[in-house]
């Protein structure tokens, strides 16, 4: 673990809680909350560096909390979506993985690795969108091994959507035929879906628009979720055709019903 530099408690109201804490080594990797707290100050710093746009860091509390219900595991139902996720992304034409801030600081090295392993694009592609962002994020991922990632050129338009956010690039987005979108807002995933592309969605909450909208939604968290898909992809054999969407986000709203049903205190 990196130790912060830190001079003078005074210093300490600029620092964010988890921060301290990580400094003065209150968080052991024995802690029950470890992992989940480790991901929350991979976010925390993404925000500080400008990676991550503000709005990720509630982003990212609504995908805890479903990770929290779902007992923060890979089920059946997810471990399926991705397997079916393998297989389309290994059939694909032209598949693009879309990266946020989020995704790229949670997962950036896993996806690095699946983009190579299947040779699909990387493309930055932001809701809130700033070149300076999707540079910084490009130079992220750069640093970690990632090559010929798009997002600056902003030379296509995903259709039907108003503003920066309909910004995309040509031999990207514009041109896929398979588009995996973690975390990705319901509105832009509808309109991919509308320019004839078939979605990859990951999702910890099996009732957002993008879940529903998706034609596979992994619900899962990014972090598993990723190296899961990549796990797959070596034992594709054919596409698998038949996946009923609906269903698997039933199965999955279903466990986290059961569950909170046999929660007690
Ligand atoms: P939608 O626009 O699809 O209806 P929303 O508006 O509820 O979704 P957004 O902020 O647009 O939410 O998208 C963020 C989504 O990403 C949320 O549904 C959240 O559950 C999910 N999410 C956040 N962090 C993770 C993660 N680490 N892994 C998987 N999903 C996540
Ligand atoms: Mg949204």
């Amino acid at each position: 673990m990196k130790i912060k530099s830190f001079s003078s408690p005074v210093n300490l109201s600029k620092q964010n809680f988890i921060s301290f804490l990580t400094y003065i080594n209150m968080i052991p990797p024995s802690h029950p909350r470890y992992e989940s707290l480790m991901l929350r100050e991979k976010i925390a710093e993404g925000v500080e560096k400008g990676i991550v746009h503000i709005t990720g860091l509630i982003a990212h509390g609504r995908g805890e909390t479903f990770d929290y219900l779902l007992g923060e595991k890979t089920h059946l139902f997810a471990d399926m979506a991705a397997k079916a996720a393998a297989s389309w992304i290994m059939n694909a034409e032209h598949p693009v993985i879309s990266i946020n801030g989020n995704s790229a600081v949670l997962a950036g090295k896993e996806i690095i690795e699946l983009a190579e392993k299947t040779g699909a694009v990387m493309e930055v592609n932001l809701f809130h969108r700033s070149e300076k962002r999707v540079e910084k994020i490009i130079k992220f991922l750069e640093e970690m091994g990632g090559k010929n990632i798009l997002g600056m050129e902003g030379d296509a338009r995903i259709k039907g959507l108003e503003h920066e956010r309909a910004i995309c690039s040509r031999e990207g987005i514009y041109k896929g035929d398979v588009i995996l979108v973690p975390l990705e807002d319901g509105d832009r995933c509808e309109a991919l879906k509308k320019m004839g592309k078939r979605v990859i969605a990951i999702d910890l909450n099996p009732l957002s628009r993008t879940a529903r909208k998706a034609d596979i939604t992994i619900v899962d968290n990014i972090v598993r979720a990723i190296p899961n898909i990549k796990r797959h992809c070596e034992d594709v054999k054919e596409e698998i055709k038949e996946w009923d969407n609906e269903k698997n986000l039933q199965d999955a709203l279903n466990f986290i019903c059961n569950r909170l049903r046999n929660l007690s205190l």
